[in-house]
Order: C-alpha cells, then structure tokens, then sequence
C-alpha cells in the first residue's frame, strides 16, 4: 500500500496513529539535529521531522533528498509545538520511522511553490510542473466542479448531452477557420467546428428537444488575454422556446453555479439592458455594472462656443470619476497618453475638476463660460471633489467605444472592480445586421441563423439596420460568458437572410442546402445558447488570463512551447496530403 493518507488528510483527530504517506518533496530545512520536510501531494502538505538523536541514518537519507522527489514515508502522527495555521494538516506532523525513495528528480527549473521564481514562458514549456503548483492545480479543480454542476444541473432539466464532429465543413461564426487536409479526398479540406451551431440546430429537427456540450471550439483569431484558438463551451438548444424560455433555463443555471461553486446565493433576477442603452451609456455592449461612472452626452451644452475640436464633434460624452479632483497634472497626462493609444485612437482627453467650492476647473476654460461648465456639471449629477473626463469624434460610436474604455481604465484606477464581487446582466435586443465599412455590405451581428423580432420583420428590406435580433448575452462584470439567440426555423426567411448577407442562392445552396432542406421536413421553433466556459472559470476564479484555467494552453502566437506545436511535417505526409509548401517573404 502506497499510502493510508493523502497530505491534505491528517488532523488533530489523528494524533498517535501509524500511517503511511506518498508524496513529492517540496523543500526541506534541517534545524541543528532535526529535518524538516514539506511533503507535498495534490490534497496538500504535511510536515514530516527526523530526528537524528533518534536514528542518525536515516535523518542522513533524508538529507539527501532533492527537491521534487517521489517518496515514501512511514511515521507517527504527532501534535506539532509550532503550529501552521496557514496549512489544513498545520497541527500535526509525522515523527518519520521509515523512509523509501520512489523516484529520484533532476532540479526542477523553477520553485514549485505557490509564489514561484519561474516567468511564463518558462512555467509554460514545463507545463507539467507547474501543474504541480497548489494555485494552478486549483483553477483547474475550480473548472471539474463548474463543469460537473453544469451537468448535473441540466441532466435535471431532461438536457442530453450530444457529441457532435469535430472534422466538419466551414460553420460561419464570422472568425477564420482552422482546416484539416483530407487525405483520402485530394485537395479537400475539412474545417474544425468554430461552434456546434448547425449541427445542434440539426438535432432540433431530430426532435432531441433540449440538448448540451460541454465541447472544443476552434476559432483562427488573434489571441488576447481572453481568447485562446481552442476553447470550451458549454453550448446548448432547446425546442419550443422563446426568448424568455431559454432566458430562465439559463439564468437559474447561473444562480446554481453561483451557489454551488462560489457559495453566492443570487435571489433576484438578472438585470436587462437593451444594446441600445448598453451602447449609449456604457459605450460596449458588454458593460461592467460593478461601478456606475455612466456615459453622458454633452452635444446641446458644450457646442458652438468656439472650441473647434467640439463645435466639428458628432458626438462629445463624458464621464464623471467621484473623488477624482486629485487627480494630479501627470496623472491627467498618463490618462490623455492612454486614450490615445493606437488601441483607443482618440485625438486627446478634456478634463474639468469640481473645485472645494462647486466652481469648475477645466482644461478648455478659455472656451466656457463658468455657467456653461455649471451646466455640464449638472449633466453628470458631479458634486465637489469630482473629476470629469470627456472625449469628443466625428464617429459616435467609436468614440463611445473609447469613453467605454477610459471609463474601465478609471473603474481600475479608482479600486471599483472588486474581483469578488459580481454583477450579471442581460443585454438583449441586438440588432440583426452590423454594417462592415470594408466590405461594404451588412453582416450578421451574431450569426446567420439568428431570427429577427417578428415586429421588425417588415424592416428588413427598408431599413434592415434597424431589424432588431431575438439575440441575447450574458455578461458578468464586464465580460461576455455567454450569447445565444432564437433561430429561424422557417426555410423560407433563412433564404430571404441568406440573400440579405449577400449570399447568392447558389451559394447558400452549396454551403447550407443541408440545413435549408432539413427545415422542410418540420423544423420546430428553437433557440439557444453558448457559454464560454473558460472565462467563466477564470472570473470564478478571479485570474486576468483564461490560460490559466485551462491545462495545456498555448501562447499569445497560438504555440504549445510545451510540445513545440505547430511544427513542420514530413515530406512524405505533405505528398500524402496532396500539399505542397510555398514559403512567402
Ligand atoms: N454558436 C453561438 C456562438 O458560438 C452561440 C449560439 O448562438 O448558441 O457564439
């Protein structure tokens, strides 16, 4: 028997028995005649002492253990005169009788401690390693109970889980796809699925009713923070549903998690917010309502005094930080460097501080009149010791999208995203098409199967800009988790939404014929949606980068430094697969 105990085990209770413990070799420090080693498994770590007045040979085997050796140890469980509070097992420790090296291990090249000396690159390449680590291990702990509570909270609700194929054609989710040279078929390529989307719909048909998977997607993108080229959702369908159905399947299986995983008992129904007021006062459709801090338009007060950066706007917005009148001249300066960033692409940043008295301070005071800035004070609600920051463009939205930005910049520097506390929300009435300026022509905002609101359908000819979408996210503390929609399921209408992509019908006829033929055969109504569950883990989990809820992830150009993929085939298989390589400059 390996052992009788894991390392995460052992507790006052414990006291006097003989037990048996298997582990790795965390560190070890000798004190005059004592030895002292922490010994390390996935449950935890227990301290184990030899003593050399009691058996100088084997305190001299313990001596020479290395870090991150396997061992094996026999002992007593004994009260601990110093205790750990900061560890589970910190009461006791095991006065060692027995020692057996299970395996010997070359110095690891980093400390695999919580707090380690090993930089990303490094901890990536040695993946295995740094599994080992208690803060890693846990996010990955944190995802098997995610993952287990999803399950069993929709096996409940009658959800089947469905495997569907991973070598499939191209699925239009608007990224670029990964594809698959097929061998036997030269010349042809099979696409790795972006999302299960066709083939869940498909199984509506099938009459499966309520589907889930837990599954891999692959999407070609370039990679953030919050994107990795293959991810996992939790996607799911139902039939005969609208929107309010699907919404409250989903919103109790957030509550659940919430509870299950996190202990956070939500009783209140989740907030909405139509894309139209999220753009408007927000400035994203995935706002962060941790913090107030609201986008507030300033075109009827602040226009037409001269200023000419305003008076030539289409749109200024301001935003108002409580408490930010301190703010002190370099500190502005970093915030003007920071939206104009390539990334944010504003032309400068206006400033006005709500001075002790209730006067207003501003950078353009040459322009306004103090009873114009009153006005404007009172637009944001602003009291003393506020600061205001405002932006102005030719384009509306984009420069709502660049206040969205400063305003989570401020929300940063201000302390108001409290990693621990959630805020959810639904956005929902998207509009059905976004307009692409380069290739222009409208696409779909979500995806191509998405239905348009009955009351909107008239639209879609005239104005189909203004077709609003059944289309709904899920947004907790500013991160989208989750989106879906109610499908069409009439193959006449996803002909007309076809053709109004810029389809031609033989064109959707050779890409979706599948699809638009298996709606004739009684397609029902039907709607979904997908969670992206790695950041969903990695917000439960309170971690800036979704890598670090996911085992084997790759880096920021989509390698695995780990296994050194993607790497170049043989010469054989390239002629196998009908390819040859033709290397650009
Ligand atoms: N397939 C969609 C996506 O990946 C989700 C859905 O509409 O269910 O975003």
């Amino acid at each position: 028997m390996f052992r009788t105990h894991t390392c995460g085990e052992l507790r006052i209770s414990h006291v006097s028995s003989q037990v048996t413990l298997s582990g790795w070799v965390q560190r070890s420090r000798k004190m005059g005649g004592m030895t002292f080693i922490d010994l390390r498994d996935r449950y935890g770590i227990t301290q184990l002492v030899f003593n050399e007045e009691i058996d100088v040979a084997l305190c001299e085997q313990a001596n020479r253990l290395g870090r991150e050796y396997v061992i094996q140890v026999e002992g007593t469980v004994s009260e601990r005169i110093n205790k750990n509070t900061n560890l589970l097992t910190g009461d006791v420790e095991i006065i060692v009788s027995k020692l057996h090296v299970l395996n010997i291990s070359i110095t690891p090249p980093f400390t695999i401690e919580d707090s380690t000396d090993g930089g990303d690159d490094l901890r990536m390449k040695y993946r295995y390693l740094d599994l080992r680590r208690n803060i890693v291990r846990a996010n990955l702990e944190l995802r098997h109970k995610m993952t287990f509570e999803v399950r069993s909270y929709l096996d409940k609700l009658g959800f089947f889980e469905v495997e569907t194929p991973v070598l499939i054609g191209s699925t239009p989710e608007g990224a670029r796809d990964f594809v698959v040279p097929s061998r036997m078929n030269p010349g042809q390529f099979y696409a790795l699925p972006q999302s299960p989307q066709i083939f869940k719909q498909l199984l509506m048909v099938s009459g499966f009713d309520r589907y889930f998977q837990i599954v891999k997607c692959f999407r070609d993108e370039d990679l953030r923070a919050d994107r990795q080229p293959e991810f996992t959702q939790i996607d799911c369908e139902m039939s005969f549903v609208d929107q309010e159905d699907v919404i409250a399947v989903f919103e109790g299986m957030s509550k659940h998690l919430f509870k299950s995983v996190r202990g956070i008992e939500i009783t209140e129904s989740f907030p909405r917010m139509s894309w139209r007021d999220s753009m408007k006062y927000y400035g994203s459709d995935k706002p962060d309502l941790r913090f107030g801090m609201k986008l507030v338009e300033l075109m009827d007060i602040m226009k037409g005094y001269g200023f000419s950066v305003f008076d030539n706007a289409a749109y200024i917005g301001g935003i108002c930080a409580e408490g930010a009148a301190s703010y002190t001249r370099k500190q502005l300066d970093a915030l003007t460097d920071f939206v104009k960033r390539p990334q944010i692409g504003a032309q400068g940043l206006v400033y006005a501080r709500v001075e002790a008295d209730g006067t207003v301070k501003s950078s353009v005071d040459k322009f306004y009149a103090q009873e114009v800035l009153q006005q404007m004070k009172g637009a944001f609600g602003a009291k003393a010791g506020d600061l205001i920051l405002i932006l102005s463009g030719d384009n509306t939205m984009k420069t709502r999208k660049q206040l969205s930005e400063l305003r989570l910049e401020m929300g940063n520097q201000l302390g108001l995203r409290d990693k621990n506390k959630f805020t959810c929300l639904w956005v929902i009435d998207f509009p059905l098409f976004e307009w692409d300026e380069e290739q222009r022509r409208f696409m779909a905002m979500h995806h191509p199967f998405t239905s348009p609101k009955p009351e909107d359908i008239h639209l879609l000819d005239s104005d189909p800009g203004a077709v609003r979408a059944n289309a709904y996210d899920m947004v907790i503390n500013g991160v989208e988790v989750g989106g879906g929609s109610i499908r069409i399921h009439d193959s006449g209408l996803q002909n007309k939404m076809f053709e109004l992509l810029g389809f031609t019908p033989e064109r959707a006829q050779e890409q979706f014929g599948f699809l638009m033929n298996a709606f004739k055969y009684g397609a029902p109504p039907h709607g979904g949606l997908a969670y992206g569950l790695d950041r969903w883990v990695s917000l439960f989990a309170g971690l800036d980068s979704i890598r670090d809820c996911i085992a084997f992830p790759k880096n920021n150009s989509g390698r695995d430094v780990m296994i050194d993929a993607p790497s170049t085939i043989e010469a054989s298989q390239l002629e196998e697969l009908h390819l040859i390589i033709t290397t650009k400059e």
